[in-house]
């Protein structure tokens, strides 16, 4: 992956699990990371850890709801380190998990807020400076509930497949103009978010048996492939982790 060398990426969500994980592998390939969240202490002690280990690596509070957040995150990869080449739009939550007639209309209002429009902003904000630059990757971390309905997570799926929905429209309004746009579904992750998911009980995904789940850098190491040429292809559509292909594709095992 010698072609990322050098690279500058904003990953969102970058406090812990899938996105602290990206950061990190990222930063090991040679890329300068940008580590976007609302915990700031986390994410300063991740940078931190990466400079610590070599890397380049800058944190800032971002909430991906507010607009004006992730623009200033952009601009922070552009002052930092000169440029912005890949955008990971990972920053999603699934919380709370409720049936539709017990959801809170507040709190269903607040994952579209996220999940959905964080990834707008994301777009928005990178895209220009991308188109610009003459090309970049956008790596929108999708799920199976794009596709699939699960009882409690009417919130999360339907973000979910908006998310697919924005994956699709960029890369037809963008792909010409050099920026690739792809989504990644990484099945089940062992990260807080399954701990939540456990402990609600409701429908099948709570009943799994968290040794099913893949580590963190799993999908940490897809990302990094996606952003890579080899992964061309992909662009509009979500990468899925779930089968042993898209996991023998992605160079995870052999
Ligand atoms: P996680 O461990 O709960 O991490 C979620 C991350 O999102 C945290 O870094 C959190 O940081 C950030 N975040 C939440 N709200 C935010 C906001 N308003 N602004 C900025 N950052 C925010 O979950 P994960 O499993 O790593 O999930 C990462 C992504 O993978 C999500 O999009 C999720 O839907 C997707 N995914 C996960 C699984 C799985 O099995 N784990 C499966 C499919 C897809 P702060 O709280 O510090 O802001």
């Amino acid at each position: 992956m010698k072609e990322l060398q050098g690279k500058t990426a904003l990953v969102t969500g970058a406090s812990r699990g899938i996105g602290a994980a990206a950061a990190q592998e990222l930063a090991k390939l040679g890329v300068s990371v940008v580590l976007a969240a609302r915990s700031a202490g986390d994410i300063e002690a991740l940078a931190e850890d990466i400079r610590g280990a070599g890397g380049k690596a800058e944190a800032v509070v971002c909430d991906v709801v507010r607009y004006a957040d992730v623009a200033a995150a952009v601009s922070r990869c552009q002052r930092a380190f000169g440029s912005l080449d890949i955008l990971v739009n990972n920053a999603g939550v699934i919380e709370p998990i409720a049936r539709l007639a017990e959801s809170d209309p507040e709190e269903w209002d607040k994952v579209v807020d996220i999940n959905f429009k964080g990834v707008y902003h994301g777009l928005r904000a990178a895209v220009p400076v991308m188109q610009a630059q003459g090309g970049g990757v956008i790596v929108n971390i999708s799920s199976g509930a794009a596709t699939g309905a699960m009882e409690g997570w009417s919130h999360y799926c339907s973000t979910k497949a908006a998310v697919l929905s924005l994956t699709r429209c960029a890369d037809k309004e963008y792909r010409e103009h050099g920026i690739r746009v792809v989504g990644l579904s990484p099945g089940t992750v062992a990260t807080d978010m399954q701990v939540a998911i456990k402990a609600s009980g409701v429908n099948p995904v709570s009943q799994l048996d968290p040794s099913v789940h893949i580590p963190a850098d799993w999908p940490a190491r897809a990302i990094a492939w996606l952003c890579t040429e080899e992964a061309a292809d992909l662009c509009g559509t979500d990468f899925s982790l779930k089968d042993d292909a898209g996991r023998r594709r992605a160079g995870l095992i052999t």
